[in-house]
């Protein structure tokens, strides 16, 4: 791990709160129900869903008054030399001549996984069938386009650059071509990323990157009691979505999520099971977390928080226990087992939601680095001694692949 910088006696950003009435929740519900329809088809790349979900979120921008990003909404990109695919980006500009030059970009990703089937990251590979994706993510995308109205109302100091991405499915696409702008890069004083925001449960929020600028923790901790939110943070700058694409720039990032659920990456993420009003508090507390940066004379100071770079984003693994990990990390000395999929090998050995896995075969496990690690080096051939903590109790599971 590279050295983390230490920059001393910066004074804390001090958070601002507006309170916001208004039609949040309804709109939020108008655009995941529709990037969700049997229209959209699941928004795969290159595909008809794709397109007119990218015009849909170009349209809305224009309607709310945003400037085109760099004299277009629509910013074509391809993927694996030849996929065409798009990000949609818009501007509102800072009302401070002394500040506008600085920017936080906001951004969620648009695409998913269209109708799955065998390599697409379905965890159905064996079903052909839309993947609505309402969760995953239309509903980051309905969240950053309502931000982004919510803007145009409550000018700020510095520039908003609002992002919707294409691709992420396959590799943070749409986010790795819009961090590839250089200019964009060195105006960039925060990147902010929505991925999977639909699910609030028992106003828990995760947020990663809190380690990436000077007095982040604070600062989140003090909005999130404000709307009333209880936040899981963890420091790392890198995880699996977008913003690992502009920590890999070396700028400050936040990646705000609702977590894993059982209909992740299946046919059933559908906007029927979409927590709207969850969704309207995480509004909410996102607006006033950009108003306060983005007034700030103190800008975010970048801290390096873990590698920016994952060793597990791509493995391929011959053994999976059929959960869903903590990917945000927020639980220290083990790695939390998010979700357990009913009838697979940990559920069938008496996993249970929440366990903390601390060792596999004897090798210690402190987070997911290493569990992946420990993963890849088995084979479905034998049975796997899984040490879990549940309720402060350790207890020793033999799981059979
Ligand atoms: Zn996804």
């Amino acid at each position: 791990m590279m050295p983390i910088r230490i920059i001393r006696r910066l004074l804390p950003i001090t958070a601002m709160v507006l309170s916001l009435s208004g039609l949040q929740a309804q709109n939020m519900h108008e655009h995941v129900y529709y990037l969700a329809s049997d229209e959209l088809a699941g928004r795969f790349p290159a595909t008809r869903g794709d397109t007119l979900a990218a015009r849909y979120i170009s349209g809305l921008f224009e309607r709310y008054g945003l400037q085109p990003f760099e004299g277009r909404f629509i910013h074509p990109f391809t993927i694996r030399d030849s996929v065409p695919c798009l990000n949609v980006v818009a501007m509102l500009n800072g009302s401070d001549p002394s500040m506008r030059h600085e920017a936080i970009v906001v951004g969620a990703h648009f695409d998913h996984l269209g109708y799955g089937g065998p390599g697409s990251g379905s965890r159905r590979p064996d079903t052909t069938a839309i993947h609505y994706g309402a969760d995953d993510n239309a509903s980051g995308t309905a969240l950053m386009v309502e931000l982004a109205r919510l803007f145009t109302a409550v000018p700020t100091r510095r520039t908003l650059i609002f992002a919707a991405f294409g691709a992420e499915e396959q590799g943070l696409g749409g986010s790795k071509a819009l961090a590839s702008n250089t200019a964009l890069c060195e105006r960039t004083v925060l990147m902010l990323n929505f991925d999977m925001v639909g699910h609030l449960r028992n106003h828990a929020l995760s947020i990663g990157g809190s380690g990436t600028f000077l007095h982040a923790d604070s600062l989140l901790l003090g909005l999130g009691r404000r709307h009333g939110l209880s936040l899981a943070l963890s420091p790392q700058g890198y995880g699996p979505s977008d913003h690992t694409s502009f920590y890999a720039k070396g700028l400050p990032v936040l990646f705000i999520t609702t977590g894993g659920t059982l209909v992740y990456h299946t046919p059933d993420d559908r906007p029927e099971l979409i927590n709207f009003g969850g969704m309207d508090t995480i509004a909410r507390f996102a607006f006033d977390l950009i108003r306060t940066v983005a007034n700030s004379t103190q800008r975010p100071v970048f801290q390096e928080a873990g590698p920016a770079e994952g060793s597990h984003a791509r493995t391929r693994l011959k053994v999976t226990l059929g959960i869903m990990p903590d990917v945000t990390g927020t639980q220290s000395g083990g790695l939390r087992a998010d979700m357990v999929v009913p009838g697979k090998p940990a559920h069938r050995a008496g996993m249970k939601t929440g366990d903390l896995i601390v060792s596999i075969n004897g090798q210690n496990i402190s987070n997911i680095d290493e569990y992946m690690q420990v993963l890849s080096g088995l084979s479905p051939e034998h049975e796997i001694r899984v040490g879990v903590v549940r309720n402060g109790q350790r207890i020793d599971l033999t799981v059979i692949p």
